[in-house]
């Protein structure tokens, strides 16, 4: 299908970033689309934390919340769809999904997130949300004191351990090959009672999610009530951006500039797309501040072609 109409916002993505953007542009008498294919980054996780007023919440829980406050308002259409081809035609936005949706806009937003893709470590997948974790703002709260592992190596690995440390000292670090800590930092970690694993893991023992041990490849194991891995192996959801010209920079997130502006006038970015990982509360406030942006260039805009009209 078609759209006839030219709309003023597409939104790709619906998640807090998305939905907030399309909250703020809809309240803001914008005509305004909104395609997301239901796959959050958080998907996994049992309750979400850190974020006013939803506290404790399922992923879920908040996505039927913002649906039922986004429905509303007549001037936001929600598509389930997933989008699969974006171009610039003449000033305008010509967004295709899968369903076969065609709908040309003014203005483009991607808040279509990143994707996880964990080590490839048996046992790991199933615990990941449950016991297995990347944030500690998320859920070091509920794993304060207990008998943690971290899984990590390379350079940013010393400044996490020393970040999980504020949430317990009962740490174990698995590096799951050769350390790439220097001695010195080597010192430090011992010097806290923090034992630096080498050994390859096997695979991780569960019950319903939950961490009992880990197993690792010399036949040993270490008991333990949970994991943060510091790499998760994010990527970008989408590469439509890259394709309509968005630079990707090193970390994997999009550049963008001020609230998610891109170098593609009329196309921004928010969220973890725009900066790996924001959180909900991040991204929901990323949605809002771009949508203020976005309607103001469009008040700009519709005031210059009406003196033009005269
Ligand atoms: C296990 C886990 C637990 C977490 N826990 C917390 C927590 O407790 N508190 C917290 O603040 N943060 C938490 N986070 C982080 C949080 O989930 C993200 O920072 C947040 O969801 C980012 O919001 P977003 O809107 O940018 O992207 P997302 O929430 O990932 O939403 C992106 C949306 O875009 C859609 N999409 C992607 N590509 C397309 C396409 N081509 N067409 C249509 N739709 C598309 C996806 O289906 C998805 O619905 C957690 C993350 C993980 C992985």
């Amino acid at each position: 299908m078609t759209m006839d109409q030219v709309v003023d916002v597409v939104i790709v993505g619906g998640g807090p970033g998305g939905s907030s953007a399309a909250l703020v542009l809809g309240r803001s008498r914008r005509n305004v689309v909104m395609i997301d294919d239901e796959n959050p980054r958080n998907k996994l996780t049992k309750k979400s934390h850190g974020f006013l007023t939803m506290d404790g919440k399922k992923p879920e829980e908040f996505r039927k919340a913002a649906r039922e406050e986004l429905t509303q308002y007549k001037n936001i259409q929600i598509y389930n769809d997933l989008v699969i081809h974006s171009k610039k035609d003449e000033g305008l936005f010509v967004t295709t999904t899968k369903q076969g949706l065609v709908v040309t806009s003014r203005k483009l937003i991607f808040a279509t997130g990143m994707i996880d893709s964990l080590p490839d470590i048996p046992g790991l997948h199933e615990a990941y949300g449950a016991s297995v974790f990347h944030c500690p703002y998320c859920d070091g709260w509920e794993r304060q004191n207990q008998p943690l592992a971290i899984l990590g190596n390379g350079e940013n690995l010393f400044d996490y351990v020393q970040e999980i440390y504020h949430w317990s000292k009962a740490l174990v670090v698995l590096t799951n090959g050769p350390s790439l800590l220097s001695s010195e930092e080597h010192i430090e970690l011992l010097e806290r009672g923090i034992e630096v694993v080498e050994t390859e893991i096997a695979r991780l023992e569960c019950t319903d999610g939950l961490l009992k041990k880990i197993w690792l490849k010399n036949g040993e194991s270490i008991e333990r009530k949970g994991l943060f891995i510091m790499d998760t192996g994010a990527h970008q959801s989408s590469r439509i951006p890259e394709k309509l010209g968005v630079a990707l920079k090193d970390t994997g997130a999009y550049e963008t500039s001020g609230h998610g502006e891109t170098a593609i006038e009329g196309l921004s970015i928010i969220g973890d797309a725009k900066n790996k990982f924001t959180g909900l509360v991040g991204a929901a406030s990323q949605g809002y501040e771009i949508a203020v942006v976005i309607n103001n260039e469009l008040i700009k805009e519709d005031w210059a072609s009406e003196k033009k009209r005269e």
